[in-house]
């Protein structure tokens, strides 16, 4: 396994180290760098630290297969707490998690961000979650917030987001000064990537790709062991492949973009302008009409998972991943195109990364708030088991 230096931001290396105890557990520091292809001495350093923090104890020594005695270490999973917060255009979704991950405590409220006072709100819904967890004595690391759009890594300011209609906006800064803990702002799917990095898909696994498909569509990247930004952060942006000559104008502007025809909005709308489903169904609805059978709704979906399974072939061959997966809303949807997407795929890799595992995983809503709380475990332990300030 290669973890390569970049991330998303910082060094992922502790985090690394952290996420594999969190998986395995009783790990000795000769196991942890033979399996995180790290020098013993680079190990050793991280753990002296991971350890005066608290965040990780020594277990029994025991005697290993050479002979001699090793120490296991263990994680202390409620040494340290995060706060992951995604921020949507129509609500706040949010979650406290340990060290390993585990999700403590959920919430999620209705959130507008057209308000002018719209980031005050946010911070207020925050600072309430940061006092309940004081009062439960749980150390915080930080926060962790998820938006949708190009946010710079080194500064957390989300240069640009069409979903929430903010530009410019120096978000982890404003967050940082009004709460008094560490704030990280980043991509809600380079979060959601970086958590499957140290956590799930990618987590044996130096090249893979996390395509997300809900009302936008987005791509994560993990190549050579490091999420992959591209300049200025504006990596990922998948649903705007041009895939149609003369399509439907794109929200981002331009003509016959992916989006326009995969997305979740995009397959609602259309099958509603065709009279599949009615003026004010849902996604649910969609599914519901497909699974009777219909043919004009089979029809648009076998469409969306072809035009999908073209698209993702291009990136593959491109990127030569050795693994791809699907998430977002579409998975209610997936059913219907499977089929058609996976044909497409057969018809268009290539013969070298034909083995690329590609698969599909239920969604789940508080995905990209865990996602976003592992922005803060993914960051370097600057403040390791901060408590909170009184009068914060
Ligand atoms: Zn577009």
């Amino acid at each position: 396994m290669r973890w390569g230096a970049g991330s998303v931001s910082g060094d992922m290396t502790r985090t690394a180290v952290l996420a594999i105890l969190a998986r395995h557990g009783g790990l000795s520091r000769a196991e942890i760098a033979e399996q995180l292809e790290l020098s013993p001495a680079t190990i050793t350093t991280i753990t002296r630290r991971l350890l005066d923090a608290g965040l990780v104890e020594e277990g029994e020594p025991r005697t290993s297969h050479t002979g001699r005695p090793s120490i296991p270490l263990e994680l202390v999973p409620d040494s340290a707490h995060a706060l992951g917060v995604q921020v949507a255009h129509e609500h706040v979704t949010g979650v406290l998690t340990q060290l390993d991950a585990t999700v403590v405590h959920g919430f999620r409220h209705p959130f507008d961000p057209s308000r002018p006072d719209a980031v005050d709100v946010l911070t207020t819904l925050i600072r309430s979650e940061i006092e309940s967890a004081a009062e439960r004595r749980l150390p915080l690391l930080g926060v962790g917030i998820a938006v949708p759009g190009v946010v710079e890594p080194e500064t957390g300011t989300l240069r640009m987001s069409v979903r929430l209609g903010w530009t410019g906006m120096p978000l982890a800064a404003r967050m940082r000064a009004a709460l008094g803990v560490p704030v990280f702002v980043d991509n809600d799917i380079s979060a959601v990537t970086a958590a499957e990095r140290l956590y799930g898909a990618g987590a044996d696994c130096a090249d893979f790709l996390l395509v997300a498909i809900g009302e936008g569509i987005g791509l994560g990247m993990v190549l050579d062991g490091a999420p992959y930004r591209g300049a200025a952060g504006a990596a990922g942006e998948f649903g705007h492949m041009p895939i149609l000559q003369d399509g439907p104008v794109c929200s981002c502007g331009n003509r016959g973009c992916l989006e326009t025809q995969v997305s979740t909005e995009s397959l609602l709308r259309r099958a509603r302008e065709l009279g599949i489903v009615g003026p004010a169904a849902s996604l649910e609805d969609l599914r519901a009409v497909a699974a009777e059978g219909d043919q004009a709704g089979l029809d648009l979906l076998h469409r969306a998972g072809e035009l999908l399974g073209r698209a993702l072939a291009g990136s593959v061959n491109l990127l030569g991943p050795e693994r791809v997966v699907v998430i977002g809303e579409i998975s209610m949807l997936w059913p219907f195109l499977a089929a058609s997407f996976h044909r497409a795929l057969a018809d268009h890799l290539l013969p070298c990364v034909r083995e690329t595992s590609i698969d599909t995983r239920p969604w789940a809503d508080d995905l990209i708030a865990i996602g976003a709380a592992g922005i803060v475990l993914a960051t370097p332990l600057a403040a390791p088991r901060q408590s909170i300030r009184s009068g914060v």
